[in-house]
């Protein structure tokens, strides 16, 4: 046995297996040419951030671009202080609201599936430690003795001298050229130690890599001599990375650009390990126009920051996520135009189309495509839909939604499945206030008029309007009933001709079915009144309209 070898015996005694082992424990995963493997690899924080899901979505379009593609969760709780308890559901729940299921990895609270487990950081140390124990074995770690305050002598010192490069390298690193007797001595004598890097780095070299987001990339190569595990054992970051994604057999590593300065150390790891270096896709943040600056959307900032945002003001899930893609794939709305009725998922998605600078939040755009996402749902979606969410969030409109399920869908049919759908819904908390008026218990009447039409002639058209209407009729008859109503009251039944004469008219066909409209809905503008008017029934329409003829009489 060599002194490293020696070392490595001392300094993990119960560890047995070799990285050899872990190799046959995790093989290739022997899948069809090409197939990528990716995965999200949150820290359980009970937060799902929106650029979290946005991540995800690209991670797991990314493998699903190809036969056999696997995308997997990984839980990174290796950092006891980001946790909170049971964190991990908050983020697997986040992501199937938005029908972002994994293929494998952490599925639930202590539930796992998949040959590459365990997928809880937690749960790997044995295999940190194999992999750390053989880098002492080859001599390219060491453990480090140094305490807090030496780090922060060191800092010190390097600021006085005014060193270009701060941090533990080179001559800095106290314990990288301790004897092995010296480290016998320590280790024995119990002090607490972390297991450092052996950087073989140079300051001069500098190091290429290809980013599939950011394009080509160089940086100057890692000369420090990080931590690898901490002083309980714990793997760092960047060392957790390195092994799990190597024995995940990942291929694409997609990830938030926070860690782009950190690739020559993980291409460094890698290669020190002996893996093959992943590729890498780094993705910018989400942006959110503040003061007329940019800045990353804020977790403490910004409530839409949070995925449960999307979820508590009921965005349909295909909302978002399509929104989502217009902001990841420049192509994504052309295709859109061209493929109205697609489903997302045949979306030809491509890593190298996203944005090499950060997206744009816009919460107005979204609500946009939400529209036009809802106006294409059936009326069976849109009521499946819109009841599970009141289900959770509005137990009131749950109540009236779910009473006659046959009128509620009645609502939702108004206008719908014709060539130009409505597209007045943008997220289930805006169904309350659109359907108030076809239920007494949540429609409250006002029967203000328009400037230019008088309470006069608003209750003669409503009295002349009562003696004909019928609930039954068709659109055609409607309407004609409302044209004929207008000449005998003064007003024109063609607006061409009001607008060439307007000083002859009271007003046209549009101010008679206004008045009309206002009497049963309290609204200027609703759907297909016919429709609304079909709906509410003769006997509810007769109310309504003899109420609001009674408040323009009094
Ligand atoms: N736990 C890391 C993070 O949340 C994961 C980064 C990665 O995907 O590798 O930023």
């Amino acid at each position: 046995m060599n002194e490293n070898e020696k070392l490595a015996e001392l300094l993990f005694p119960t560890i047995t297996k070799t990285p050899e082992d872990y190799e046959t424990i995790y093989p290739e995963r022997g899948l069809s040419e090409g197939a990528r493997v990716s995965r999200f690899a949150p820290s359980p924080t009970g937060f799902l951030h929106l650029g979290g899901l946005f991540a995800s979505m690209v991670s797991n379009l990314t493998t699903k671009a190809t036969d056999d593609g696997v995308f997997f969760l990984r839980i990174e709780d290796t950092d006891k202080k980001r946790e909170i308890e049971d964190g991990v559901s908050a983020i697997i729940t986040g992501l199937a609201d938005f029908g972002i299921v994994p293929d494998e990895g952490v599925m639930g609270f202590n539930k796992e599936s998949g040959n590459y487990g365990p997928y809880q950081q937690s749960h790997r140390k044995e295999i940190y430690q194999a992999i750390a124990k053989s880098l002492v074995q080859r001599g390219l770690a060491y453990p480090c003795f140094c305490s807090e305050e030496e780090l922060n002598e060191l800092r010190a010192e390097q600021e006085k001298a005014g060193t270009d490069i701060q941090g533990y390298f080179g001559e800095w690193a106290k314990c990288r050229n301790l004897s092995f007797d010296e480290q016998k001595t320590k280790i024995e004598a119990g002090l607490p130690y972390t297991l450092r890097l052996r950087s073989e780095g140079k300051p001069e070299n500098r190091i290429k890599f290809d980013d599939l987001i950011k394009g080509k990339i160089e940086m100057p190569e890692n000369i420090q001599d990080v931590v690898l595990l901490k002083t309980d054992g714990i793997p760092t970051y960047h060392f957790a990375h390195a092994v799990d994604d190597h024995f995940m057999r990942t291929t694409h590593v997609v990830r938030g650009d926070e860690w782009i300065s950190s690739v020559p150390l993980h291409i460094q790891l890698f290669k020190a390990c002996g893996y093959k270096v992943p590729k890498y896709a780094h993705i910018s943040p989400i942006m959110k126009e503040d003061n007329g600056g940019k800045r990353k959307l804020s977790k403490r900032k910004d409530p839409e920051a949070s995925v449960s945002f999307y979820t508590q003001s009921g965005y349909p899930k295909e909302s978002v996520i399509e929104y989502l893609l217009t902001i990841a794939n420049s192509n994504f709305e052309d295709w859109r135009k061209a493929n109205k009725d697609a489903d997302q998922s045949a979306f030809p998605f491509n890593l190298k189309k996203m944005s090499a600078s950060g997206a744009l939040f816009d919460l107005n755009k979204l609500n946009d495509v939400s529209k036009n996402v809802i106006s294409l749902m059936t009326a069976d979606a849109v009521y499946e839909k819109a009841t599970t969410w009141a289900k959770s969030y509005d137990e009131e409109l749950y109540k009236l939604l779910t009473a006659d399920e046959a009128f509620a869908k009645g609502i939702f049919s108004i206008d719908r499945g014709t060539a130009k759908p409505r597209k007045d819904i943008a997220k289930w908390d805006e169904i309350k206030d659109y359907v108030s008026y076809f239920f007494n218990d949540i429609y409250t009447p006002d029967f203000t008029l328009p400037e230019n039409i008088s309470k006069e002639d608003a209750a003669a058209i409503l009295e002349a309007y009562l003696k004909v209407f019928d609930a039954n009729d068709d659109k055609d008859t409607w309407f004609g009933k409302i044209k004929e109503l207008c000449e005998p009251l003064g007003f024109t039944p063609n607006v061409k001709e009001y607008k060439k004469n307007p000083d002859a008219f009271k007003g046209h066909v549009g101010d008679v079915s206004t008045v009309i409209r206002i009497a049963i809905t309290s609204r200027r503008n609703t759907p297909d009144l016919c429709s609304i008017i079909a709906l509410l029934g003769n006997d509810e329409v007769k109310a309504r309209l003899n109420n609001a003829l009674d408040e323009y009489n009094k």
